[in-house]
C-alpha cells in the first residue's frame, strides 16, 4: 500500500488502455448493482426450489420470517472480521452467547469450551486435530501413528480429516439390522495407538443415535477420546426429549464423551457457514488453536482452519437463536419430528418400500422392498427419485443399500402431504433400471 504514496499517477494506465488490456470474464466497464443482481438471479434459475420446501437434503427452513433475520444479520456483519476478536468485541460477544446456548444443549460441564467454526466439516477436523495432538504430545503415551475407530455411518468428515492431518482410520461395520455402531466390534478393532472413538447423534445415513454411553465407556477405559458428532441432532435432540421421544444419553451427561460437534446451519435454522465443536475442558480445546510468530508479519494465532472468518455466520446465528427462543426450538423440532414420523408411517404402509430404520430423530432412509416374485420385482429406487425430480422433488441418494434419504425440518410441515401423493404416483410408474448413485457432495 505504502509504495503508491507519492508515486507518479501518471505513470498508471489509463482506464482505456486498461480496458484493452481486458480480463476474461471481468466487465470492461462495471455493472449496476441492479444488472448484477438481475444476472445473479437468473443464474439461480436451475437450482433446487428450497425455499418452497421441495429439497429434502442441503437447506432447511423454518419460514422466510426466521430466513430474511438471519439474511439480514449476515448482511450487515459480512465485513466484519471474527479474526481478531479485540477488533471486533462484538463477534467476541456473539460466539461466546452461541457456545453458552449450545453448551446447554449438550449439557457441558462448566469446565467445557469450544469454539465457533465454519461448518459441522471443520468442528470434525478440530476434534480430529486435536485428538492427534494432544496424544502426540502427552507424557506416558507420545502417539506418533494414531488411528480413530469409527463406524462406517459416522460422516465423511472424519475420512477427511484423516486425510488431511495423517491419522489412519479403522473402519467398523454397523449392525445390519439397527444401522448403529457395534462397540464390542470397535473395542476389537481399537489398539494402544487409538486416540479417538466415534459415535454419532444421529448418525446421518439412517437417522439413529449410535450407543454412546457403551462407546464412551469404551473410550475411557482405553484412555482415549470418545467424539460424539451431533451435528444433526445437537439441536434437535434435547427437544424430542423434552416431547417425550425416548432416546438413549447422547451427550456430555455421558461419562467419557470428550467433544462434540453441533451445527447450526441444519436444525439451527442459522445461516450457513455455522457450526460449533465442543470440549469436556479447557486443556482439550487447547490442542484445536494454531500460532506462530515465525514470520514477518507479528504473532499470529487462529482457533480453526480458518485465517479471516466473516462476522455474517456468527451475527445469523446469533439472530436466530436469539428470535427462535426455547419455546421456538420445541415448535420447530415438533414440526420436524411429526413430519417424520408421517411420512415413516407412509413408507411402511407401503408394501414397495422398506423403511431402512426407525428415525430416532427427524432424519430417514428408505429403499425397495425385496422382489416377492418374478412379476413383482423390486422398484428401482433411484428411477422413483428421478421421477420424484421430474415433478420437483430433490431427494438424497445414498448407497449401500440404494436408499433414498430424506432430511425432514421444520419447512416440510406444509409440503409432506404433496410429497406423499406424488410418491405414490411415481411408484406406479417406474421400473426403468438405472444406475445413478446420486452425489452427496461434488469437486467443483
Ligand atoms: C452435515 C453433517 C456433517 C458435516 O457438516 P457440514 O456442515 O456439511 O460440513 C457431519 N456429521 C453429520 C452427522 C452431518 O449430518
Amino acid at each position: 500500500m505504502g509504495k503508491s504514496e507519492g508515486a507518479d499517477t501518471a505513470a498508471l494506465p489509463t482506464v482505456d488502455s486498461a480496458s484493452q488490456i481486458g480480463v476474461p470474464g471481468l466487465p470492461a466497464t462495471g455493472w449496476s448493482a441492479d444488472h448484477t443482481l438481475a444476472q445473479l438471479e437468473h443464474l439461480r434459475t436451475h437450482d433446487v426450489a428450497w425455499k418452497d420446501g421441495r429439497v429434502f437434503s442441503l437447506a432447511y427452513l423454518v419460514n422466510s420470517e426466521v430466513h430474511d433475520l438471519a439474511t439480514e444479520a449476515y448482511r450487515r456483519f459480512s465485513g466484519d472480521n471474527a479474526l481478531n476478536v479485540e477488533a471486533f468485541p462484538s463477534l467476541r460477544a456473539m460466539q461466546r452467547d452461541v457456545l453458552e446456548i449450545v453448551g446447554g444443549w449438550l449439557s457441558a460441564p462448566a469446565t467445557a469450551r469450544g469454539f465457533f467454526t465454519s461448518g459441522g466439516t471443520e468442528s470434525i477436523l478440530m476434534a480430529m486435530k486435536a485428538a492427534r495432538d494432544q496424544f502426540r504430545h502427552d507424557e506416558t503415551r507420545r502417539v506418533a501413528t494414531p488411528n480413530v475407530v469409527l463406524p462406517t455411518s459416522a460422516h465423511a468428515a472424519f475420512h477427511k480429516a484423516a486425510a488431511y492431518f495423517d491419522i489412519q482410520l479403522r473402519l467398523v461395520p454397523v449392525c445390519s439390522r439397527t444401522w448403529r455402531a457395534e462397540p464390542a466390534a470397535m473395542a476389537h478393532a481399537a489398539d494402544e495407538n487409538t486416540v479417538m472413538f466415534v459415535a454419532s447423534a444421529p448418525q446421518y445415513p439412517h437417522g439413529v443415535v449410535d450407543p454412546v454411553v457403551e462407546i464412551a465407556a469404551l473410550a475411557k477405559s482405553r484412555g482415549a477420546n470418545c467424539h460424539v458428532d451431533a451435528c444433526m441432532g445437537g439441536v434437535t435432540l434435547p427437544y424430542l426429549t423434552r416431547l417425550g421421544v425416548p432416546l438413549p444419553d447422547w451427550n456430555f451427561a455421558v461419562d467419557g464423551v470428550t467433544s462434540m460437534s453441533v451445527d447450526l446451519h441444519k436444525f439451527g435454522y442459522a445461516a450457513k457457514g455455522a457450526s460449533v465443536v465442543m470440549y469436556r475442558d479447557a486443556r482439550l480445546r487447547s490442542f484445536q488453536g494454531f500460532i506462530t510468530d515465525d514470520w514477518l508479519g507479528g504473532v499470529y494465532g487462529s482457533s480453526g482452519m480458518l485465517g479471516t472468518k466473516s462476522g455474517g455466520p456468527i451475527a445469523a446465528a446469533w439472530a436466530v437463536l436469539h428470535h427462535l427462543g426455547d419455546d421456538g426450538y420445541l415448535r420447530v423440532t415438533r414440526a420436524a419430528r411429526e413430519t417424520t414420523l408421517a411420512i415413516a408411517e407412509a413408507i411402511r404402509h407401503d408394501e414397495r418400500l422398506e423403511l431402512r430404520a426407525e428415525p430416532d430423530a427427524t432424519l430417514l432412509s428408505f429403499g425397495a422392498a425385496p422382489a416377492i416374485n418374478a412379476d413383482r420385482p423390486a422398484v428401482d429406487i433411484f428411477a422413483v427419485a428421478d421421477a420424484l425430480a421430474t415433478r420437483g422433488w430433490y431427494v438424497d441418494r445414498q448407497a449401500p443399500p440404494p436408499s433414498i434419504h430424506l432430511t425432514v425440518n421444520a419447512v416440510h410441515a406444509t409440503t409432506y402431504r404433496a410429497f406423499l401423493d406424488d410418491l405414490a404416483a411415481v411408484l406406479d410408474d417406474v421400473g426403468v433400471p438405472t444406475t445413478s448413485r446420486g452425489v452427496y457432495g461434488t469437486l467443483e
